[in-house]
């Protein structure tokens, strides 16, 4: 019935295109090194998202004391 396996911890080798384990880093079949390079920099990208968010929640609730002096830069 299966004739192609599809195993959610297998990956196709962009050189080989052969079945590859996620977490190998070089290919079995032909030695492609696997550089999670974009992996790195989506989580870099979500933590500084998080630390803005962060930034931006703190001054939402502390409140910007610039605003109270009319020259208020956030308008809701
Ligand atoms: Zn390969």
């Amino acid at each position: 019935m299966e004739n192609k396996t599809e195993n959610p911890n297998l990956t196709t080798c962009p050189d080989c295109h052969k079945e590859v384990s996620i977490h190998a880093k070089v290919c079995p079949h032909c030695g492609r090194e696997f550089k999670n390079e974009k992996a790195g920099e989506v989580r870099i990208l979500l933590i500084v998202l998080g630390i803005a968010l962060m930034v931006i929640g703190v001054i939402l609730i502390l409140g910007i004391p610039s605003c109270q002096s009319g020259k208020a830069f956030i308008t809701f």
